[in-house]
């Protein structure tokens, strides 16, 4: 179990992601356009994007998640209408989390946000490559084009027992009526 500092590139924002282990959460990588669509939108994709389009993702609980500072600078959009909230900030356009709703133990957040002292064995090996049907080019690890079932067990085992647990909250991301803290950005 290990803390790792949670901030966006220039440090504005900063926070605290508790006691990640590769037992706690889903090391994933994601090639879908969903994604690569987001990192886009905010601009400078080579930064969030590997060469084949995916994001190095640990997927956790949002009470596993602490911020400290910059939260004014969290901004919100989301793909479509229905889509995952996906959280960057306004300071650096840095991505720090992807999640569900208020109800969902899911926060999915990029590596690229995350820093401190072992880290690598915090998050340990990609336990999934998926959507792979978007990818660009052949990965080197093949993704299932989707999702595999073994991904699937992972998330939903890790949804179920955090949603028992009741690991949605506290969380930084929505108040108390299930709101984003930022207001999605609307779309043109
Ligand atoms: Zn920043
Ligand atoms: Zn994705």
């Amino acid at each position: 179990m290990t803390d790792l500092s949670l901030q966006c590139d220039c440090g504005a924002l900063k926070g605290t992601v508790k006691n990640v282990s590769p037992k706690k959460g889903n090391h994933m990588v994601c090639y879908c356009d969903d994604c690569q669509g987001f990192a886009k939108y905010i601009g400078n994709e080579e930064k969030w994007l590997d060469e084949f389009g995916g994001t190095d993702l640990f997927q956790l609980a949002p009470s596993q998640v602490e911020i400290h500072q910059g939260t004014d600078q969290l901004r919100c959009m989301r793909m479509t209408p229905k889509g995952v909230y996906r959280f960057y900030t306004a300071c650096c356009h840095s991505p720090i989390v992807n999640t569900i709703s208020r109800k969902m133990p899911f926060a999915g957040i990029p590596l690229t946000a995350l820093q401190g002292e072992g880290k690598d064995a915090a998050v340990g090996p990609v336990k999934c490559y998926v959507m792979g049907k978007f990818a660009k080019g052949t990965p080197p690890t093949y993704p299932h084009p989707k999702f595999s079932f073994a991904s699937l067990v992972a998330v939903m085992s890790f949804m179920l027992k955090n949603k028992i647990q009741g690991n949605n909250v506290p969380t930084p991301f929505f108040n108390d009526n299930g709101q984003a803290v930022a207001k999605p950005d609307k779309r043109d």
